[in-house]
């Protein structure tokens, strides 16, 4: 029991952290010491504060990309599930929407561009199957 509302707290005290700087990328360890700063003293261990981010990103609410410089894993809170993926077709003008998971890693991929925070949805314009035929 007590287990639980300790994990609760971690969790409770990331995100709020996550949702004063949506859009902006972290390591773990860049997280846990901003924490430490912000004047909480029970700051979450790197490997809770890197488990909590793993449910996160299984939410869609958590980017996850790799820093450029130091090839470290960096984390962007979008602070919203999910995130859609649309592909318009541009000669029927008919839409498609990814599965989840294309639409997980097409966002990942954009907020891993730089100073890009995606918003919850993209549109890709493409060409569909039907129209490439003709
Ligand atoms: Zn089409």
């Amino acid at each position: 029991m007590e287990m639980a509302t300790y994990k609760t707290e971690n969790r409770e005290m990331l995100l709020e952290f996550l949702e004063k700087h949506i859009g902006s990328a972290f390591t773990v360890r860049h997280i846990v010491s901003e924490m430490s700063t912000d004047g909480h003293t029970d700051v979450p261990s790197e490997s809770t504060v890197y488990r909590l981010l793993r449910e996160l990103e299984k939410d869609g609410r958590v980017q996850k990309t790799i820093d450029p410089v130091n090839r470290e894993y960096m984390y962007i809170y979008s602070g919203k599930s999910g995130g859609k993926v649309n592909m318009r077709c541009k000669v029927c003008g008919n839409v498609y929407t990814a599965d989840s998971e294309t639409s997980r890693r097409i966002m990942a991929d954009v907020a891993g561009c730089g100073e890009i925070a995606p918003d919850d949805e993209i549109e890709l314009v493409v060409k569909c199957k039907h129209c490439r035929k003709e």
